[in-house]
Order: structure tokens, then sequence, then C-alpha cells
């Protein structure tokens, strides 16, 4: 008895098999899910690293800037399941521009790309799911806690604020179709997307001095885990929540 039995999953975001959407496909899977992957851009690439879940799922393309995959995607994704239960939000990505300390001087073009791919794009593929959510369902993404101004993360910092608002949007009109929105605020882990932000490894030094419960930057695990219960029906009432899997850093001070 897995807590995914007979539940229909679409995960996005799997680059690398350290990515947070592998690791959610891995557990949803190994707890009963059937999933579909997206992909986007080098999808032979996204097709090789699929291979390593247990069990190879299909995989439609999608750019959630491309207003045609968007709304073709229920359509695509409705050829190897016939609904869903639940959606991952698994996506982040900003200009270097937008990162390193280079707040002052970012352009908005540069800002308003963040905003697009890691922001908005969280409402772009609640709606595009939409047509298969028939029954309910749970949305979960992924965001690096918003409530304060971190060093180096800078426009993505924002875009992230903006995602907690967005989740928070989307539990208030999706509610009353039993759809519930929440995300998890995970810690630090090296995978592509963290690697491409200059001076990411300040983010170690702080979750290795200030997680009460420590931290593996290299472990995508338990904040996997947390998207898999959210999935569940074991949060039947909990929607625009952020649940931290951070080892405990957002509690306390210095
Ligand atoms: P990752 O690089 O493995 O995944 C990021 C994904 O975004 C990739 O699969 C990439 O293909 C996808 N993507 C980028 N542009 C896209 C577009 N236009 N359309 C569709 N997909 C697109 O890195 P990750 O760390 O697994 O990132 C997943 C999520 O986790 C992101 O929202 C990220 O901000 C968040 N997060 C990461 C960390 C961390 O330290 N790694 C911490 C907290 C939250």
């Amino acid at each position: 008895m897995g807590i995914l039995d007979g539940k229909r999953i679409l995960v996005t975001g799997v680059l690398t098999d350290a990515s947070f959407g592998f690791h959610v496909a891995k557990l949803a899977q190994q707890q009963g899910a059937q999933v579909v992957l997206t992909g986007f851009g080098r999808l032979s690439l996204v097709e090789r690293i699929a291979k390593r879940l247990p069990e190879p799922p299909p995989i439609v393309e999608l750019d959630v800037a491309n207003t045609e995959h968007l709304d073709t995607l229920a359509a695509r994704v409705g050829e190897h399941v016939d609904g869903l239960d639940g959606v991952v939000h698994s996506i982040g990505f900003a200009p270097q521009t937008a990162l390193g300390g280079n707040f002052l001087n970012t352009p908005w073009e540069d800002v308003a790309t963040a905003v697009q791919i890691s922001t908005f794009s969280m409402k772009s593929l609640a709606v595009a799911a939409l047509p298969l959510m028939k029954n309910g369902g749970s949305i979960v993404g992924l965001t690096f806690d918003a409530s304060v101004a971190w060093p180096v993360y800078d426009w993505m910092g924002v875009a992230k604020a903006g995602l907690e608002s967005a989740s928070r949007y989307l539990a208030r009109h999706l509610g009353d179709q039993g759809i519930r929105s929440n995300l998890v605020a995970a810690g630090p882990v090296r995978t592509m997307a963290a690697k491409s932000i200059p001076g990411f490894d300040e983010f170690e030094k702080t979750w290795t001095d200030r997680a009460p419960l420590g931290w593996d930057i290299n472990n995508p695990e338990p904040a996997a885990k947390a998207c898999v219960a959210l999935l569940s029906d074991w949060f039947p009432a909990t929607t625009g929540e952020i649940i931290h899997v951070d080892g405990g850093v957002h509690a306390v001070g210095a």
C-alpha cells in the first residue's frame, strides 16, 4: 500500500537525477502513483534521466513560456492518463544578471523572464492542467523561503516571493473545485538550478551553521518526501500553505 495508490501525477522539472522533480517522481512511483513527466529543452537528456526511475514514464514537452505548449498540454497528457490528481511545479529560471549581487542593476527584461518562468508559470501550469483535474487534486511547488532577503539570490528571491503569493491565490481560486495549492520551502541542494547561482556556496555555510537538524546539501529527498505527502490524501484540509523542509533554519535566529 502506498500513499499515492491510484493517483495520476504530472511532474515537471526533471533535468538531472539531482532535480527535485526526479526525486518527487521516484517517490511518487514508489508510493503507487502513475507519473507523467514534462520535459523542457533537451528532451533526449530528460528521456535518459527518466530511464533511471523505477518505471520510465511518458514525457510530454513543456516550455512554460510557450502558449501552444500550454494550450495543448491537457490533450497531450490525456493521451497517457485519463485525468490528473496532482501536479508538481518544479521550475525556476533567472538570467545571470538577476543573480549574484547585481540586484540594483538588473534590467527589467531579465526580471520579467525570471518572473514569467519562476512565478507566473505556476498559474500557467495549473490552468493548463485544469481540464484533467475533474475530481479535485493537489498542486505542489517548490520555493526557497522568500520571507527574507538572502545574499546573491536577488531577483530570484523576488520571483519566489511572487510564487508564494501566486500559490495562495491559486488556493483561493481553485478551492471550490477541491484543488489544493501548496509549496515546499526547501533548503539549498546542489542541483543544476542551484549551480547556476553565483555564490550559492554561501548558503551551504549558513545551513551548516544554523540548521538545528543539520542539512545535507546533496540530498533532495527530504523536500521530495514533503511534496509526495502534499500530493497524498494526508493533507486534505491544507491549502495556501508553505511547508519548510530546511532542517529548521527558518525557525532560528543567528
Ligand atoms: P533543476 O535545475 O534540476 O530544475 C529546474 C527545472 O526548471 C529544470 O528541469 C528546467 O528544465 C526547468 N525549466 C527552466 N525553464 C523552464 C521553462 N521555460 N519551461 C519549463 N521548465 C523549465 O533544479 P531544482 O533545484 O530541482 O529546481 C526545481 C525547483 O526547486 C525550482 O523552482 C527551484 O527554484 C526550487 N528550489 C531549489 C532549491 C535548491 O537549492 N536547489 C531550493 C529551494 C527551491
